[in-house]
């Protein structure tokens, strides 16, 4: 068995027979699909920006952004035209640009469905950052406009194009590790004050939107079923002016329709952070320390390190999504999937606040 892959290889390729076959572009094939970065904060100017140089298809061709400064100082860094640098006062023009595709739109969560409402009336393909929106029906909104545009729609989740987490997914599926008796995913750290994190209205959430969606998005993808039950409590720390708004530990259990459990951790208040996950087969166990971090995986089956090739996940995420784009086919993380992490995390807070288990239809 194969036990490293090519930067093309996604998720859904391993062990889902309903996958069409991934057609590759070609070498000469036209210009790479343009790219503009909407909202110029950390994880758009340290992660992804640098990313487009690792691209094969995908070129960043335009910047939009709330602050002038950063349009110039980062448009002169990437070799931005000044006709292609837009402020969201101006960002209308995007739509005489041909030269833009896609917007990718990186900013707090309760801004991505104007945003993207946005951009999809504009004539642009989307691509949204995780969580993808505070409420289904924001995604839903999401999901309709770029329906009614015949455009795409796309979210952040990287983790789908990281090797390391493909090489998990096989394992998983394979029969490698037997069948699965438990899996578990713990993702936290200790968050600062004052950071729109904890202000709901731009969070939609506290941890678990922000990080826990790692927790649960992994039991998804590692057991490759849909939950129909969720159960969770979650506690906030008293007196801790960052949990005013939002929440911090949430501890949470999806039932599968095969009987497996998954249980999920998320925290905000967490001196050491966690960023794991544990699959438990009959045959073997996967240990995954760090699972879903940048760079610097550590991926282990019975204390056997694995061999995968790193990659990087966010150039082959923004290439997966180009190419579909290109050659129409379905992007393995679109706004459904989005749409369905949302979907459970507002069952998980509903059981938190019920403290009775919730059914998922
Ligand atoms: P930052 O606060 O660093 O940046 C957010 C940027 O959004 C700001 O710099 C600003 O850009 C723009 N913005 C637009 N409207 C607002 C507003 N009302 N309040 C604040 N900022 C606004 O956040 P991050 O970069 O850490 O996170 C942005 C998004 O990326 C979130 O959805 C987050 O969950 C996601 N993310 C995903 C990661 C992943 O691994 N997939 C990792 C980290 C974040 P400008 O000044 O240019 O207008």
């Amino acid at each position: 068995m194969a036990n490293t892959f090519s930067r093309r290889e996604t998720l859904f390729g391993i062990g889902a027979a309903a996958v069409a076959p991934y057609a590759f572009f070609r070498r000469d094939d036209a210009k790479p699909v343009g790219w503009a970065v909407l909202g110029l904060g950390s994880y758009a100017t340290n992660q992804i920006m640098p990313s487009f140089k690792d691209c094969e298809h995908t070129k960043l061709v335009a910047l939009i952004s709330g602050h002038p400064d950063k349009l110039v100082r980062y448009g002169d860094q990437y070799g931005i035209a000044a006709a292609s640098r837009y402020t969201y006062d101006t960002m209308d023009a995007i739509r005489d640009n041909p030269e833009i595709d896609v917007v990718y739109v990186i900013t707090p969560p309760a801004t991505h469905p104007d945003f993207s409402v946005r951009a999809a009336n504009l004539g642009k393909h989307v691509f949204s950052e995780k969580p993808m929106a505070p409420t289904v029906s924001d995604c839903q909104r999401m999901i309709d406009v770029c329906r009614k545009n015949h455009r795409s729609l796309g979210v952040g989740y990287r983790c789908h194009f990281e090797n390391h987490n493909l090489r998990a997914i096989q394992a998983c599926r394979s029969g490698e590790l037997g069948k699965i008796t438990s899996i578990t995913s713990d993702h936290g750290f200790n968050i600062g004050h004052g950071q729109w994190r904890t202000e709901k209205a731009l969070a939609g959430g506290g941890s678990m939107m922000d990080i826990g969606i790692y927790s649960l998005n992994a039991l998804r993808y590692l057991s490759g079923g849909e939950p129909k039950e969720v159960v969770a409590t979650i506690t906030n720390p008293p007196d801790d002016d960052r949990f005013k708004d939002v929440e911090d530990t949430v501890d949470f259990s999806l039932v599968f329709p095969s009987g497996l459990v998954g249980h999920g951790t998320s925290g905000y208040s967490w001196q050491q952070g966690k960023n794991q996950y544990k699959v438990v087969g009959e045959k073997g166990t996967l240990v995954a320390n760090p699972a879903t971090y940048y760079e610097g995986h550590h991926f282990a089956i019975d204390g056997k390190e694995l061999a995968v090739t790193a990659n990087n996940q966010f150039a082959t995420m923004m290439d997966a999504f180009s190419k579909c784009i290109r050659e129409g086919g379905k992007f393995q993380a679109p706004g459904e999937e989005g749409r369905t992490d949302i979907r459970i995390i507002q069952a998980i807070y509903s059981s938190a606040a019920s403290g009775k288990p919730v059914r998922l239809a």
